[in-house]
């Protein structure tokens, strides 16, 4: 007999996904219905957004529908739309330019991108780097990470993306488990300020990452 006392497990609500390719007969289009299912993929996206940033209490229900563009342009991708509507442009040439690795690939920067659709930003005040460190730090952590990513001690904690999400790892590892989904929510309502670090951690932003330089210089 199952046990009855456990709690249910979470359901993220999953918005409507539409998918457009503007040049099927792109070889990074053939790459991508290759290594992955569309709908399956962005799933996976969504869940990894809402498993490290939310709680099935505290997650984001506005985002209504999210439509992958897949088509050749310089780059990699980006995010753009409205509040309910998000649109992610994923560029055709960089899944072919990615193809000895391309399912990790194409799942890891789609996880950033529909990171960027639930992340707070303290009503676009967050900086930048911040909130490329949080895509990549929820990256990271969905085991996606491409493999040249490594610590590294930046002259900047917020220098962004992977530089910035492993400092960010490491303040969650320092001061537990849900630490930066608590510095997230902290940019729910409120404009983003420096002394968050503080409320959230009891630490200044820049003694832990005075910290975190020594360990990365430490630990190599
Ligand atoms: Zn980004």
């Amino acid at each position: 007999m199952p046990p009855h006392d456990l709690p249910p497990p979470p359901t993220w609500i999953i918005p409507n996904f539409v998918l457009r390719v503007e040049d099927l007969s792109h070889p990074g289009a053939s790459i991508f219905f290759d290594c992955v299912k569309p709908k399956e993929a962005l799933k996976l996206a969504v869940e990894a957004s809402y498993t490290w940033l939310y709680t099935p209490f505290t997650a984001p229900t506005h985002v209504k529908t999210i439509t992958l563009v897949l088509r050749p342009f310089d780059g990699v991708a980006y995010t753009c739309g409205t509040h309910e509507m998000k649109e992610i442009n994923f560029s055709l040439d960089w899944i072919k330019s990615s193809e000895a690795r391309a399912r990790d690939e194409i799942l890891g920067v789609l996880v950033h991108e529909v990171v960027h659709c639930y992340q707070y930003n303290g009503n676009d005040t967050c900086p930048g780097g911040l909130i490329e460190g949080v895509a990549d730090f929820v990256r990271l952590h969905a085991g996606l990470a491409p493999p040249h990513w490594r610590r590294r001690a930046e002259e900047k904690w917020d220098a962004g993306y992977d530089a910035t999400a492993y400092f960010l790892d490491w303040i969650e590892e320092r001061c537990g488990e849900g630490t930066i989904r608590k510095l997230n929510g902290s940019m729910k309502d409120s404009i983003y300020r420096v002394e968050l670090f503080e409320k959230v951690t009891g630490e200044s932003v820049s003694s832990l990452y005075a910290l975190y330089c020594e360990h990365v210089k430490e630990t190599g």
